[in-house]
């Protein structure tokens, strides 16, 4: 088994206590020691790293991680053969495992079956990237977001980027189908979206019939659902249902933050502002028009707003902002760590406790994974720097220093 001591490093240990100096021992793939002010064991044989003063903290967890979104626009997703998609994919986890995510929970894939292979080869170590819950495509209603079909083309013969489906019978085969291919989860698409030319972002698209139909297949499959929720109505629906996690979230009304609030020990919303903020500053790119700008600006404004309530009654809130389109571009994960601070006013340390204590509840391993603790999987990062007092370095690849998941070297310091 090999073991390594991290010496002379400031722990930030991801629980919120205040950083401390110390050091750490793993052993095989997990923390076996946390010493703070001295010395601690060191078992024979153990390598020691001088971590030089720099900080060592958790991996970082994406919430809403799309590894086989290309740096394109949705419409031109489906123009990516499946071989092609295979390697762009494969790319782009070892992207975001250089940028120090160490896990990531998959808010869909673009294919069928990209995130699940990609899964399978990470897990026995023949391709780099982060520990991943692997998703299926977005499930979507005819005019919900994702819905690129037009009446004068052909129909998408297969389910490519969005599979969409009317009433229970056909979302159940939907589910059905995926979870047959090995999905760990399942995302719906219940509300509308400003981003693209379907429903409006207010308007809820799925019934209650399709999401109770998801989330029956989801039970007896023992898969978990995360649901594309901008409308009060659509977070209410989820929550009627047992959705876990809602993203956007950002028109909940009185209502359904109570809701949220009920819930708050089962369930996790992440804002997604990284492509909010990237959409409202586009104008005059990617076909975005001043107008379309303007209700992203106001999009954000509402998030912000919907945000501050929601953290005042102890919701859990986790950054991830869609990274893979063209103009939220994989490997930008971190510049949503920024927003949280500047954007919504989250403290430095909350917004860390966010993306690795919260995200590894919300990967299924509370305590186990996003925390620096004896018993915890070894996932960690070794910062020349504080990121407490600038958040911002984190997205500057050169300040990681050293990146270890399940107690092996991603990169050696
Ligand atoms: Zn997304």
């Amino acid at each position: 088994m090999s073991a390594w001591v991290v010496a002379g490093v400031t722990v930030l240990d991801g629980t919120g206590r205040e950083p401390f100096d110390g050091e750490v021992l793993v052993a095989g793939d997990r923390i076996a020691a946390v010493t703070a002010g001295g010395r601690g064991p060191r078992p024979e044989g153990a390598r020691v790293v001088d971590g030089g003063g720099g900080t060592l903290m958790p991996g970082l967890i994406e919430p809403h991680a799309h590894l086989s979104f290309a740096d394109v626009l949705s419409s031109d997703m489906t123009q990516l053969p499946p071989e092609e998609h295979m390697l762009v994919t494969v790319r782009n986890a070892r992207t975001m495992l250089d940028c120090g995510y160490t896990s990531a929970f998959s808010a869909a894939a673009a294919k069928p079956r990209l995130d699940v292979v990609l899964k399978r080869e990470i897990d026995a170590g023949r391709v780099p990237g982060p520990r991943l819950l692997a998703n299926g495509p977005e499930i979507t209603v005819t005019g919900g977001l994702g819905d690129t079909n037009r009446l004068h083309l052909p129909h998408h013969a297969t389910p490519t980027f969005c599979w969409v489906c009317d009433g229970p019978d056909e979302i159940r085969r939907a589910c059905r189908t995926l979870a047959r291919e090995g999905v760990d989860l399942l995302k719906l698409n219940v509300s509308g979206d400003q981003g693209t030319s379907s429903a409006p972002s207010e308007q809820t698209v799925m019934t209650d019939a399709e999401v109770a139909a998801a989330m029956e297949v989801a039970r007896a499959w023992g898969l978990r659902v995360a649901a594309h929720c901008r409308s009060a109505e659509s977070v209410l629906m989820a929550l009627r249902h047992g959705v876990e996690v809602l993203y956007h979230a950002n028109y909940a009304d009185e209502r359904a933050l109570d809701a949220l609030e009920a819930a708050r020990d089962r369930v996790f919303v992440a804002p997604a502002l990284g492509i909010t903020q990237a959409l409202s500053r586009a104008e005059g790119r990617w076909s975005v028009t001043a107008e379309r700008a303007r209700l992203f600006e106001r999009e954000l404004a509402a998030s912000v707003e919907t945000v501050g309530r929601m953290r005042k009654r102890g919701i859990r809130v986790l950054p991830g902002g869609d990274y893979g389109f063209a103009y939220t571009p994989h490997g930008g994960y971190a510049r949503d760590l920024a927003l949280f601070v500047d954007v919504l006013g989250f403290s430095p340390m909350e917004t860390l406790v966010a993306a690795t204590r919260h995200g590894g509840e919300l990967m299924g391993k509370a305590g186990e994974l996003g925390v620096v603790r004896p018993g915890a999987l070894a996932d960690l990062l070794l910062v020349a720097g504080d990121p407490l007092a600038d958040v911002e370095i984190l997205q500057d690849r050169g300040v990681l220093r050293m990146i270890m998941k399940d107690g092996a070297l991603h990169k050696a310091p």
